[in-house]
């Protein structure tokens, strides 16, 4: 009974874990993370007191080990990213410092069109399964983004005979407290009435590889140069939004349902001491976001009466779907490196206090 009281005022948040492997190059000996348990449990060991003293005990969700595929990741959260067909609005978060595997758990399959390659059926499929992904990627490895739409394109055509689904899709990005429309002016914008997220362009799609088209060109858009790519990905929040409008062929009634895919900036620390001017802005935007986020989610765990949406651009944003029968993820990233154990317990226990 417990168990169920608990549940219920969690309502429809969850807190995932996903610790990222060692890359090729690191050593795999020195690692926080002592035991991960088949119940969300996550044991992490402080490396300057090794013993029974420097372990603290963590429960999510779930925590995704290591070796976990993006095929494994995805799997569990489908029948989130399903209830957008049925209206639901579903916010999806990526957390942690940079380098964390935000970005790998997230991200849409960069798809690199050929430009003087014929446009053919054949050559068109050939060339998407071979070479689109992530920076070149393998099918495998595509992230979330890519998944989510491929599925929900996949199910709305299987329920075509009863619901004429219409997708639109919304690339945003958050930098310093201002919103960037990474989509605008290319094309020509459609539904205008309704917008998941106001003031930004909303393209019409009906595909998969229309998405990933949209989805380069936003990606381009929010290039400074390739080598500020990364660097200026990790200072701020890039959001993208696909909107969807269902109208039941028999009754004509409609249905409105939103799924955000959200990368948050990296949750590191930085040191006031050693940076100044535009750098410290950005730490102080980032920082006021990242716990505005918090408190949001929060008090929406906690069921308390005033949610405070107010307190930064990406909480506004996302309120109409942060909430109410909204249903919120939250994955926490978390490198294992003992290098990063401090980092690593401040993003464990913002996720608790979420959790
Ligand atoms: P962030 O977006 O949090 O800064 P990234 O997603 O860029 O972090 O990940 C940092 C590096 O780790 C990248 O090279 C990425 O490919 C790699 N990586 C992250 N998570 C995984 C994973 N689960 N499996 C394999 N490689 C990963
Ligand atoms: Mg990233």
């Amino acid at each position: 009974k417990l168990f169920n009281e608990l549940q219920e005022l969690k309502g429809n948040i969850r807190v995932y874990c996903r610790v990222r492997p060692f890359l090729r190059g690191q050593g795999a000996s020195n690692t926080v993370v002592e035991h991960i348990g088949e119940h969300g449990e996550l044991v992490v060991l402080n490396p300057t007191k090794p013993g029974k003293d420097g372990l603290r005990k963590f429960r999510f969700n779930k925590v995704y080990s290591p070796t976990s595929t993006q095929a494994e990741v995805f799997s569990d959260i489908k029948p989130l990213v399903r209830s957008v067909l049925d209206g639901y609005n579903v916010c999806i978060f990526a957390y942690g410092q940079t380098g964390s595997g935000k970005t790998y758990t997230m991200v849409f399959a960069r798809y690199h069109f050929p430009i003087n390659m014929p446009f053919c059926c054949i050559c068109y499929h050939h060339y998407f399964f071979v070479q689109s992904g992530p920076d070149g990627a393998s099918e495998e490895e595509w992230g979330v983004n890519y998944r989510a739409l491929n599925d929900l394109f996949k199910i709305s055509q299987s329920r075509k005979n009863n619901i004429a689904y219409e997708v639109g899709v919304q690339m945003v990005e958050i930098y310093n407290e201002q919103v960037r429309d990474l989509l605008s002016g290319i094309l020509s914008t459609t539904q205008q009435n309704g917008l998941a997220v106001p003031d930004a362009s909303m393209y019409p799609v009906t595909s998969t590889s229309d998405v990933l088209e949209l989805m380069n060109i936003g990606l381009d858009n929010r290039t400074v140069s390739s080598t500020a790519l990364n660097e200026r990905s990790s200072r701020s929040h890039s959001i993208v939004t696909v909107h969807v409008r269902g109208k039941d062929l028999k009754t004509g009634s409609a249905l409105f349902g939103n799924l955000h895919l959200v990368d948050l900036a990296g949750s590191e620390r930085v040191d006031r001491s050693e940076v100044i001017g535009d750098r410290l802005k950005e730490a102080q935007h980032i920082n006021k976001s990242l716990s505005a986020l918090g408190d949001v989610i929060f008090s929406l765990a906690s069921k308390s009466s005033h949610v405070p949406y107010r307190n930064s651009k990406l909480t506004q944003l996302l309120q109409s779907s942060l909430g109410g029968r909204a249903k919120t993820l939250m994955f926490v990233q978390l490198n294992p490196d003992v290098i990063s154990y401090t980092e690593s317990m401040s993003t464990l226990k913002f996720a608790e206090r979420v959790s």
